[in-house]
């Protein structure tokens, strides 16, 4: 057993995975550190939210390695311990997916309460706090069809937090929302990240990723084809798929 310590949560080697005879991720390797942020860029199709729910124990890959804080992730036998797994990797879709018939306090509070078996009271008090980091407190007991769409992530993002995860991962969770409303929800990420917990976000907002960023990687067709710090990516790399694609969005 390789008890070296090091600073990476997440780490991939070689990651191969297909869907039938589709080739979606050719030989991914990816190393994520404690603390850090790294954003995802790549065209539509390149393997960029398989790369995530590979990490989230969503699909298996075929061949390769994926350590998630010393779990093989890419190993795990049973649905209890995929279970496991997603209770300290938590993840943040496009579609937030709120149940419609509980308030926002309730939405928090579900998961903690029936999964990790928190006390009632505790959940709540965790929720405020988070419901106050997400810059929502008044909103506690709404229904989420009362909020905006980007009020309704800022929901979503807390009650990914209410699991305490060791990671979070981000999935466009922007992509659909008014473009008035995107700004509150970077700020919230954007907050998170300074205050240090991990982060992978596959995300089209460039000057976003290069302001948050650790490491900014490029997917084309199911590889990584560049990875370096955003000034590299944006600002020296001198690959015209990267200039083409950054150019194009930013
Ligand atoms: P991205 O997030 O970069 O847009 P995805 O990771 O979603 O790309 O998808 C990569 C490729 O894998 C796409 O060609 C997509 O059609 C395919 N794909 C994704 N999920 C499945 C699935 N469950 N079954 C079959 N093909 C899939
Ligand atoms: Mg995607």
């Amino acid at each position: 057993m390789n008890m070296k310590t090091d600073d990476a949560i997440v780490r991939l080697e070689d990651v191969h995975l297909s869907f039938g005879q589709t080739e979606v991720l050719r030989g991914i390797d990816l190393t994520v550190d404690r603390g850090n942020a790294v954003s995802i860029i790549g065209p539509s199709g390149s393997g960029k939210s398989t790369i995530l729910r590979c990490i989230n124990a969503l699909v298996t890959p075929q061949r390769g390695r994926i350590t998630v804080g010393g779990t093989r992730v890419d190993q795990l036998a049973t649905e209890s311990e995929r279970i496991a797994l997603r209770k300290r990797v938590g993840i943040v879709f496009q579609q937030y997916n709120l149940f419609p018939h509980l308030t926002v306090l309730d939405n928090i509070v579900l998961a903690p309460t029936r999964i990790l078996g928190v006390a009632q009271g505790e959940a709540e008090k965790l929720a405020r706090e988070l419901l106050e980091k997400v810059r929502l407190s008044e909103k506690a007991g709404a229904y989420p069809g009362q909020l905006s769409g980007g009020q309704q992530q800022r929901v979503a993002i807390a009650r990914a937090l209410a699991m305490r995860p060791e990671l979070v991962l981000f999935d466009e969770v922007t992509s659909a929302l008014d473009p008035e409303t995107v700004g509150e929800v970077l700020a919230v990420i954007r907050d998170l990240i300074r205050d240090g917990m991990t982060s992978i976000l596959v995300t089209h907002e460039m000057r976003f990723a290069e302001e948050i960023s650790d490491t900014v990687v490029f997917t084309e067709n199911g590889r990584i084809v560049a990875q370096g710090s955003p000034d590299e990516i944006f600002h020296t790399f001198d690959n015209p798929r990267i200039r083409q694609f950054v150019g194009g969005l930013s």
